[in-house]
């Protein structure tokens, strides 16, 4: 079996890579490089430097993928704020543009990386996929309007899909610059030696999950979970302060906050139950957060820059 992942220089992409090819798949990646780096793709795969706005007809017609694993977007809430304009081009825009050629070159199945932010504030947790949609800002009405397209053409033109809405990913090769995971950003203050900045009290929650866990959610999706929207997530809150204890006992005890003023649009709690995922996708979240942290601690260390 042959699967495109866009994307796939990324973060969560790259993962996705890796559990794909321990899975025997063939493997396609198509990056532009934009936030993602050549050094997480591995030397098994094909990649093609493209960027996804462009015609894509020369890539499909040349590789005939049977599944598409669609990561690559524009990820900044905050950046999506300042630019609605280009976050619409490459989150929806782009996403069309894929769809187009899933449908023209035969692909079985269109998987899609949504968001929490597709709910807004949460009415109640945890939130389950039946929440009421209500994003809060551009990047999450964006990859709304992605998910629509996506079932427009299903029912349009029968493509299967699979759309997975991450909770907060955090793991190995997360970036650090520009608006990183807070778990990503706390790992790289505290090897430097720098407070951890805590916006508002720290009591606020959130439901972190390990990028190998949603990596292996992916690979689960390109075999169950057809025409369904599932949330991916540990289905756990942690607090701000209790994920800076769990950093502490690993990195060092001289490690220390500093609070700053709350965000405005900061959500206070969040928390997306990951029942129906288990259910369709025969998966589960098995790394726990101390495993998770561990393990990325680990990684940022060997790859620290001096
Ligand atoms: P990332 O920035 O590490 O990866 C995105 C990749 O897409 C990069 O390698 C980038 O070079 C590539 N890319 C972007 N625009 C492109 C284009 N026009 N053409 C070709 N390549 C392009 O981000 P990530 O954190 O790995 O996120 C992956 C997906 O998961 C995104 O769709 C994101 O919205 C979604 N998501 C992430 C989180 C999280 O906590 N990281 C949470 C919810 C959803």
């Amino acid at each position: 079996m042959k699967a495109l992942v866009t994307g796939g220089a990324g973060f969560i992409g790259s993962h996705i890579v890796d559990e794909l090819l321990l899975q025997n798949f063939d493997v396609i990646v198509l990056d532009n490089l934009s936030t993602g780096r050549v050094e997480n793709i591995s030397d098994r795969v094909i990649h093609y430097n493209v960027d996804l706005k462009d015609k894509l007809d020369l890539v499909f017609a040349k590789e005939r993928p049977d599944i598409v694993i669609h990561q690559a977007a524009q990820v900044s809430v905050s950046y999506s704020m300042k630019n609605p304009g280009f976050d619409a081009e490459e989150n929806i825009k782009v996403t069309v543009n894929l769809l187009e050629a899933c449908v023209k070159y035969g692909v079985k199945k269109f998987i899609f990386a949504s968001s929490a932010a597709v709910y807004g504030a949460p009415e109640y947790l945890p939130i389950g996929e039946d929440h009421p949609v209500d994003p809060l800002s551009f990047y999450g009405l964006s990859k709304r309007n992605a998910e629509t397209y996506i079932q427009m053409f299903s029912n349009t033109f029968g493509l299967n899909y699979t759309i997975l809405r991450y909770s907060n990913v955090y793991g190995m090769r997360q970036n650090t610059k520009g608006e990183a995971g807070v778990v990503a950003l706390f790992i790289d203050q505290a090897l430097r030696g720098e407070a951890l900045s805590v916006f508002g009290d720290g009591l606020q929650t959130r439901d972190f999950i390990f990028v190998k866990d949603v990596a292996k959610a992916n690979v689960a999706a390109c075999h169950y979970g057809d025409r369904k929207t599932l949330n991916i997530s540990q289905g756990t809150k942690t607090s701000i302060l209790e994920l800076i204890e769990e950093l502490y006992f690993n990195i060092s005890d001289s490690m220390s906050p500093s609070f700053h003023d709350e965000r405005p649009g900061d959500i206070r709690h969040s928390l997306l139950s990951n029942q129906e995922a288990k259910h369709w996708l025969d998966w589960e979240p098995s790394y726990t957060l101390s495993d998770g942290i561990q393990l990325t601690i680990k990684y940022c260390q060997s790859h620290q820059v001096h």
